[in-house]
């Protein structure tokens, strides 16, 4: 393959894993991607994918520095390494520090490290891949795009909670949402491919993943989301609860002798999709076994399709008008069942199912799968990825600044 003289690569740096992709500098198909899994155990290895094929290879040192060497390694091989112009990291959360993406400097890595206590499994562990960039590759500018920034829009009463202000400001406790990336690249793209004006517009967002939020959006400025304080709130998710009255925590907590961090786990890792069903977190899984009969199957699919369209009506009360409900995410861009099923259930809006075109859209394309006299329904592939190599060549002058975002959907049904 060959390579385009500069280019972007982006990082994702978990705890025990590391992601990355490497893109062209103005946008485009990835050229390589993979991730660095197993970090910090024996088995430390990386995966590769590279025109469709895949290697994995064990790391000799099974760290983040490893793994980034290994990687660089690779990139020096193919002659490619020195045209990385810029590296683009996610950051789970940024408080309200920062309401957009930014060049890294000493002072950002101390207050990404500040923040730590809001994400203290996420925070951590992105320094550990921004620091390992860093001393690879010192002379190349690092950029940190935040989950959290494009909610900094998000008016003090939607993001308050009622609890004592004292006690919320003292520990930073107020919703700061999370996929904002995604919520984002996807609203600006909705609106693009919907023909909305820039500035008079209102979509709900749905990322449904793994992780899964509803993001309001008006004229690309997210106004009220369904993630809270952490990624816990709102939705069902795979193996997160979303929401749950706080008294039946408490109550969980005095029948079962569970200390908080066990409920915290419990509610974060064995509940959602998977809780429900005592089966599988995978929609697809799901989908499959309640066809033949699973009862918790299909009730773990009933709650996730009910809760979202409760998110859905609740967020489209702060659009002044109603103009898209946008699907995304794995399930919101492969599950033509739970499209059709959240909109049938969302019958208040009067949404005609395209059955034709919703069944055919999966796989990363993008279509209009339901129309009503008010909000039209569709399918907007998200592209994190691509919204921060965007935002990192952006900001180190790579590409103009008054150019269009370089976003583009795929393919159109
Ligand atoms: P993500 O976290 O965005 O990668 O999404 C993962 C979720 O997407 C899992 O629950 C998958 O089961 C679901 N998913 C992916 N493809 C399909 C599909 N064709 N039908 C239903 N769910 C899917």
């Amino acid at each position: 393959m060959s390579f385009p003289s500069r280019l972007v690569l982006v990082v994702n740096s978990g705890s025990s894993s590391m992601k990355f992709t490497l893109l062209p500098v103005g946008g485009g198909e990835a050229l390589v991607s993979g991730v660095a899994e197993c970090l910090g155990l024996p088995e430390a290895r990386i995966v590769v994918k590279e025109n469709g094929t895949k290697t994995v290879v064990d790391l000799e040192r099974g760290d983040h520095a490893g793994a980034i060497a290994a990687l660089f390694a690779g990139l020096d091989r193919k002659g490619v390494l020195d045209r990385v112009a810029v590296v683009g990291h996610r950051i789970v959360q940024g408080g309200d520090v920062f309401q957009e993406s930014v060049v890294v400097t000493p002072q950002v890595i101390a207050d990404i490290e500040a923040l730590a206590p809001l994400a203290p499994l996420h925070n951590p562990a992105h320094l550990v891949g921004l620091r390992a960039c860093i001393d690879a590759m010192p002379g190349v500018p690092q950029v940190a795009v935040f989950d959290t920034a494009f909610h900094q829009t998000i008016p003090p009463a939607a993001y308050t909670y009622a609890i004592p202000r004292s006690l919320a400001r003292e520990h930073a406790v107020r919703r700061y949402g999370a996929h904002g990336t995604s919520h984002r690249y996807v609203s600006h793209e909705a609106a693009r491919f919907l023909g909305l004006p820039a500035d008079d517009h209102g979509i709900v967002v749905a990322h449904l993943g793994n992780g899964a939020s509803a993001t309001a959006v008006v004229n690309g400025r997210s106004v009220d989301t369904s993630m809270g304080m952490t990624p816990l709130e709102g939705l069902v998710m795979g193996t997160r609860s979303g929401d749950i009255d706080v008294g039946a925590v408490a109550h969980l907590a005095r029948v079962t002798g569970k200390d908080i961090g066990q409920i915290d786990a419990l509610l974060n890792k064995e509940s959602g999709l998977l809780g429900i069903s005592e089966l599988s977190n995978d929609c697809r899984t799901l989908e499959a076994a309640a066809d033949e009969g699973h009862a918790g199957a299909k009730l773990a699919l009933d709650v996730f399709v009910h809760r979202l369209a409760r998110y859905v009506g609740a967020l489209a009360v702060s659009l002044p008008r109603f103009d898209a409900l946008v699907f995304t995410g794995g399930i919101g861009e492969n599950s033509a069942r739970i499209r059709a099923m959240t909109l049938k259930h969302l019958a208040v809006f009067g949404f005609d199912v395209d059955e034709v075109a919703n069944a055919a859209i999966c796989g990363g394309k993008a279509g209009v799968v339901g129309r009503s006299a008010g909000p039209i329904a569709a399918v907007v592939p998200t592209d994190e990825e691509g919204l921060i190599a965007a935002d990192a060549a952006r900001l180190v002058g790579l590409v103009n600044a008054n150019d269009d975002e370089p976003l583009r959907v795929a393919a159109v049904v």
